[in-house]
């Protein structure tokens, strides 16, 4: 059994198994969440996606997959990288979407991460709108085979809170 909790606030501020981090598919940063990761996580992340980005993904981490690595100086074992689609408003991109929560929490799995925290993937730079990504990310944890136990969705503003909170209600 998963649980799911809500916090408002900055992810890079929780202390959990495994953060979330909404990147882009070059893994070597951008703003947003991905920014204050970096920030506040030092080099060691990027020279691990660096290191990533030569061996495996030499075309970048494809939309809905999901990668690990060292947290660096952030209060986690882990971070999980993952690349939210851009929203269209004329083609359904929501699979994709769903694929980052779902890939995610297999990577956690295979590292054996018990708690894990994701940020409103695509709901920034990515366009996505609040309520349909609140929706997708909550109903994909919920019906997730993972041996997570904890999983905490982190809402930057109380805004943003507010509409998880309503999805799970
Ligand atoms: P994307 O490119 O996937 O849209 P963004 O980082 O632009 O990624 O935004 C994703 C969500 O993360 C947005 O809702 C944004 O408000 C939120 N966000 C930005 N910084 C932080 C942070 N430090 N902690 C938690 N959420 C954050």
């Amino acid at each position: 059994m998963t649980t799911i909790e809500l916090v408002q606030g900055d992810i890079t501020r929780e202390s959990v198994d495994a953060i979330v981090n909404a990147a882009n598919s070059s893994l070597l940063g951008g703003g947003g969440v991905d920014g204050a990761i970096h920030r506040r996580g030092g080099p060691a992340i990027l020279e691990e996606c660096r290191k990533l980005r030569a061996s495996r993904y030499g075309k970048g981490l494809r939309t809905g997959q999901a990668v690990a690595t060292t947290a660096g100086d952030l209060d986690a074992r882990w971070v999980i990288h993952t690349v939210g689609p851009v929203f269209s408003a004329t083609e359904d991109r929501s699979a994709l979407l769903a694929s980052c929560y779902r890939e995610s929490l297999r990577v956690a799995d295979e590292l054996g991460a018990r708690t894990v925290a994701f940020p409103a993937v695509s709901t920034g730079v990515y366009g996505w709108p609040m309520d349909d990504g609140a929706r997708i990310a909550v109903e994909t944890v919920r019906a997730a085979d993972t041996a997570v136990e904890q999983v905490r969705f982190v809402l930057f503003d109380q805004q943003a809170y507010e509409v998880f909170a309503d999805r799970l209600r």
